[in-house]
């Protein structure tokens, strides 16, 4: 099916009724929240870190040793994960130390420091979409928020200007390849699919033969979260991988992980799985507007050595960011 009906944008979710749009009240909008985080475009409550470490730093004394467990329960809460905050902590403490610090707003920034450079060296870098046709993989869990975020990134991407397919490679759900088609249909953009239990590959495969086709800038696939095993949900993924490396050398482009924060450290064990496997070329941490626990982007820096691209940051159309390590880490650390 190669389906191009043209319909308004800026809808929040597929409704089931294409055409129709939901109304706004149906998003949930919780309110921007204050401190300039608008380069992450969050609008979500605080990590709840900052909070305890507030409480920690609250005296204004000297960072004692205490202050430095504090600041390692305060991490592990937050979902940082036990073996990058050790090293969090330990790096922080050594900065604080070479700097003369004597004051809990020393050690706070001592802090921020070691987190952003975390960050950084991951290679958290602007997201470039390579020359065309571009092919991005999406992988990740069922309900990790996959469909959405390909939505989200499809719309980005037209309204920078370029043309866009998508492609619903997980033929293994039928209500994924209707929810990808709608969305579609909202957006104004070719969809690519097969019946449910088509092969996947046959799929990818025709999504590259098209965007090349019709000189399209992009397709962004979406693949089966769940299969009867890791292993054949693996073998599947990687089946799609080399279909179009052989199709289009070069390609895919990017191998972007759709990951949910709010599933902390679940969460990496299944990036671990996946990265390992798959290539994942970076990382899109969903639903940071609904975790009180930010800290596994840290962790997933840290562990896995993968760049966070983008974040999604609520529900609506427009509600994904770029990654921006400057502004997350003042997100996570305000009280
Ligand atoms: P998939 O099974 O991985 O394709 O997941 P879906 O795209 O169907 O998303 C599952 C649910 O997560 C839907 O209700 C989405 O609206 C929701 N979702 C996706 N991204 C975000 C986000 O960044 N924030 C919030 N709050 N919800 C999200």
């Amino acid at each position: 099916m190669f389906d191009r009906r043209r319909q308004r944008r800026g809808t929040a979710r597929p409704s089931s009724n294409p055409g129709e749009l939901l109304p706004p009240a149906t998003m949930p909008r919780p309110s921007r929240a204050p401190g300039g985080l608008g380069g992450l475009g969050l609008r979500a409550r605080h990590s709840g870190l900052g909070a305890r470490l507030r409480s920690i730093f609250g005296s204004g004394a000297e960072a004692s040793a205490a202050t430095w467990d504090g600041i390692e329960e305060a991490l592990v809460a937050g979902d940082v994960g036990p073996t990058t905050t050790l090293e969090v902590v330990d790096g922080a403490r050594t900065r604080y130390v070479k700097s003369g610090g004597r004051s809990a707003d020393l050690a706070r920034s001592a802090l921020a420091d070691e987190i952003r450079d975390r960050l950084s060296g991951a290679g958290v870098r602007g997201f470039e979409l390579g020359p065309p046709p571009a092919v991005l993989l999406f992988i990740g869990v069922n309900g990790s928020g996959k469909t959405t975020t390909i939505a989200k990134l499809a719309a980005r991407l037209q309204r920078e200007g370029r043309t866009i397919a998508l492609a619903a490679a997980d033929t293994f759900r039928a209500a994924a390849i209707e929810q990808l088609r709608i969305w579609g249909e909202q957006l104004g953009m070719p969809v690519i699919a097969q019946r449910a239990g088509a092969d996947p590959g046959a799929v990818a495969f025709d999504a590259v033969t098209a965007a090349e086709s019709r000189g399209l800038d992009a397709v962004l696939i979406d693949t089966a979260g769940r299969l009867q095993n890791k292993t054949q949900l693996m073998a599947e993924l990687g089946k799609i991988r080399r279909i179009v490396e052989r199709r289009l050398p070069g390609q895919p482009r990017h191998v972007l992980l759709v990951l949910d924060a709010t599933t902390g450290q679940n969460g990496l064990a299944q990036a671990e799985a996946f990265s390992q496997q798959a290539g994942v070329t970076g990382v899109i941490l969903t639903k940071l507007d609904g975790t009180a626990k930010g800290g596994i982007a840290v962790a997933i820096a840290d562990r896995l050595r993968l760049p966070i691209v983008f974040v999604g940051v609520g529900e609506g159309i427009e509600d994904l960011a770029p990654f921006d390590a400057g502004a997350y880490v003042e997100w996570l650390l305000a009280a």
